[in-house]
């Protein structure tokens, strides 16, 4: 029972992950699934539909999660303009950039 809750909780995660990922894929199309700055191959793909998709323990609603997902540790979400300055969460908004990049920006800024 236990095990269940606790991979209740990790497929909850999944999810709101996968949500989330529905918009990321939008821009990683729109950058070729390169960085905004360097063009950088994003290629940490990983297949998180397939993995599930015939272990009939787990439940429907998460076999049926799109097959391709990205790990989104690889890269940062950068903000054209930033939240503090009334900027949105539309994907018009938002670049995808490595994390080499987003500390080289960062420090631009400082
Ligand atoms: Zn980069």
């Amino acid at each position: 029972m236990t095990n269940y809750i606790t991979k209740r909780k990790e497929f909850d995660l999944l999810k709101k992950r996968t949500f989330f990922n529905k918009q990321i894929n939008k821009i990683l199309e729109k950058q070729n699934h390169r960085c905004f700055y360097c063009k950088e191959l994003f290629c940490d793909i990983f297949e998180v539909g397939n993995r599930y998709k015939n272990n009939t323990s787990v439940p429907k609603d998460i076999r049926d999660l799109p097959s391709q997902i990205f790990h989104l540790d690889k890269y940062t979400i950068d903000h054209v303009i930033p939240l503090s300055k009334n900027g949105t969460n539309e994907i018009s908004n938002l670049r995808l950039a490595c994390l080499i990049c987003n500390c080289k920006k960062h420090n631009k800024i400082i």
